[in-house]
């Protein structure tokens, strides 16, 4: 049987890149859940694949009809995200193990939910390394850029008190390396 898997971590700690590659490697069965969200897709991202792109309208009906494990308005009168129950119950069925890449206040909602899902905390190193990635990243405008590390703060207090697994992401490498192991030892099955 597969488990659910909450990885979060601060906007900029890599942690997208990390997902991307664990899925890669993982020789367990893992299926991505792809979250809805009303942001306008980066340049690259695909709908369907990297996010859900709804409406703000189509959004709202869905959360109406019950459709989200979870979502949230993120970024203070930004955008919405949301984890589709679809998603997780298809990758489940399967008896995938399901990785939800999401915030940490998504994290704690889908907790109180599945208090038995595993949870990782992707930690950047420091704040100051945050800070640089997201600015070498150049995809965020200076405010942007603000906000997202005055989330970080009490993101890091979050992970520290609520989440079981903690992975610096010095080096993209051991940390997907240290997933896997995560997910070996939590799954319980031999790669
Ligand atoms: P970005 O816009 O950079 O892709 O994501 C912004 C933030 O939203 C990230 O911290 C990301 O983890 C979070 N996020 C993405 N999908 C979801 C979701 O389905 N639910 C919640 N609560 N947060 C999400």
């Amino acid at each position: 049987m597969g488990k659910l898997v909450i990885i979060s971590g601060p906007s900029g700690s890599g942690k997208s890149t990390v997902v991307r590659r664990l899925l890669e490697q993982s020789r367990l069965p893992v299926h991505l859940s792809v979250s809805a969200t009303t942001r306008s897709p980066r340049p690259g991202e695909r709908d369907g694949t990297d996010y859900h792109f709804l409406s703000r309208d189509e959004f709202l009906r869905r959360r109406e009809a019950g459709e989200f494990l979870e979502c949230k308005e993120v970024f203070g009168a930004g955008h919405w995200y949301g984890t589709l129950r679809e998603e997780v119950e298809a990758g489940l069925a399967r008896g995938h193990s399901v990785i939800l890449e999401i915030d940490v206040q998504g994290g704690l909602a889908v907790l109180e939910q599945c208090p038995e899902a595993v949870t990782v905390f992707v930690d950047p190193g420091s704040r100051a390394e945050l800070e640089r990635r997201l600015r070498t990243r150049g995809t965020d405008a200076e405010e942007a850029i603000r906000r997202r590390l005055d989330t970080a703060d009490e993101e890091f207090r979050i992970g520290e008190t609520s989440y079981r697994h903690r992975v610096v992401n010095d080096t993209v490498d051991r940390a997907v390396q240290e997933i896997c192991e995560i997910l070996q030892a939590e799954v319980g099955e031999t790669s």
